[in-house]
């Protein structure tokens, strides 16, 4: 397809408006069922989309919560881990994870990630391991699953827990098997942009162990099961009602949207691919990449991102600081060169627009300005 010089289109990284328009009559109905239940907190709602999570998920249970952030934390918690202890963590993830760690008092110990694929290299992991790990948390970044055979046998081998951060890939696989269903306890977001997304805040666990369920269903409530009867020290992390009744109706749309997804991560691959001056996200054969995000990397990657920003297309960086050299974390004494393959995909990476009602032409549109940019 041809574009003539005077053609400007604006789309933006990101937009709800077509998702919104093809679901607005449905949500006004769920909202006028909720506010006419007169339920509020921990209702009949939050306990079915926790019945359709687990078997989306191919797992016993799950548990509703406040925040993503609050389920890789609270799983850390229900494990029982914390000061003295260790936790292995990709060096290039988002800052939550990573945050989940510090938040019940254990150290981060940074594994550095596979250059191709952005997830954490099972080959490095073994020589981080002391006497101190008590768990590898995988985070299967912008929708596509790690190396999970791998990474379970050397959890297996050295006894530690796994807490795979879900919150980028629902309903992504390996060989068959879906993320979020391979460590002890898993946690996820529904953060509004991620794949699953609700109208706010809203998060979740999963896990095969009635125990930690059960655990996990009493720390979100003030520590317990019966009003005023506090066994443990909890906190109030509980799934919001009506935004369980708005997952549970869009869990429903899932499949589809993933395959929405998946045609624009095929249009860009089949329309950049000529572009040797960038490396177009690799999908493992085996797996099923759910593109939360369209990656690429460039060494031209400021210029590029300005160039599209002139001509009307919003771009972001997922991330541009890795977690070693935020602020936030100095006190670990890390600087820059500490790890390199994480740098170097915090300074080369540009996520392209992606969302459900994206049209075919604005995907057209994308590439062809990124042609001209790079002059193919
Ligand atoms: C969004 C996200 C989280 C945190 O989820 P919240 O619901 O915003 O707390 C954690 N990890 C990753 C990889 C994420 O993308």
């Amino acid at each position: 397809m041809k574009f003539g010089n005077n053609i400007f289109m604006k789309i933006p990284f990101v937009a709800f408006d077509e998702i919104n328009n093809r679901i607005k009559n449905d949500l006004v109905q769920i909202f006028e069922d909720f506010v006419d239940s007169k339920y509020y907190v921990l209702g009949n709602k939050v306990s079915e989309f926790e019945n359709e999570y687990a078997l989306f998920n191919q797992m016993e249970y799950c548990v509703g919560l406040a925040s993503g952030l609050d389920g890789l934390f609270l799983a850390l918690r229900v494990l029982e881990i914390g000061e003295e202890d260790e936790v292995i963590v990709p060096s290039n993830t988002y800052i939550a994870t990573v945050l989940a760690i510090s938040m019940v008092g254990a150290k981060p110990i940074f594994c550095e990630p596979i250059l191709q694929t952005y997830n954490l290299d099972p080959k490095k992991i073994e020589n981080l391991i002391s006497n101190k790990t008590k768990a590898i948390m995988p985070v299967h970044l912008y929708g596509q699953c790690c190396e999970m055979d791998t990474i379970m046998e050397i959890a297996q081998k050295y006894n530690l827990f796994v807490v795979e951060d879900n919150a980028q890939s629902q309903g992504a696989t390996h060989k068959g098997k879906m993320t979020g269903s391979f460590g002890h306890i898993n946690a996820t977001s529904f953060y509004p942009t991620k794949n699953l997304g609700a109208l706010g805040d809203a998060g979740a666990i999963t896990t095969n162990s009635k125990d930690y369920a059960d655990k996990m269903k009493k720390i979100r409530n003030y520590g317990s099961n019966k009003r005023y009867f506090n066994e443990i020290k909890g906190v109030n992390s509980r799934l919001d009602e009506l935004q369980a009744a708005i997952l549970t109706y869009k869990l429903k749309t899932l499949e589809a949207y993933t395959f929405e997804r998946e045609e624009i991560a095929r249009m860009y691959s089949e329309n950049l691919e000529n572009i040797t001056e960038i490396n177009l996200p690799k999908t493992h054969p085996d797996f099923k990449n759910v593109f939360h995000l369209y990656v690429i990397r460039t060494q031209k990657r400021d210029l590029l991102k300005d160039y599209l920003e002139k001509n009307g297309i919003g771009t972001v960086i997922h991330y541009p600081i890795p977690p070693h050299l935020q602020e936030a974390y100095k006190n670990l004494g890390y600087k820059k060169g500490d790890f390199p393959i994480a740098e170097e995909i915090a300074d080369t990476i540009l996520s392209l627009p992606l969302y459900i009602g994206m049209k075919k032409e604005e995907v057209l549109y994308v590439c062809q300005i990124i042609k001209q940019f790079f002059n193919v």
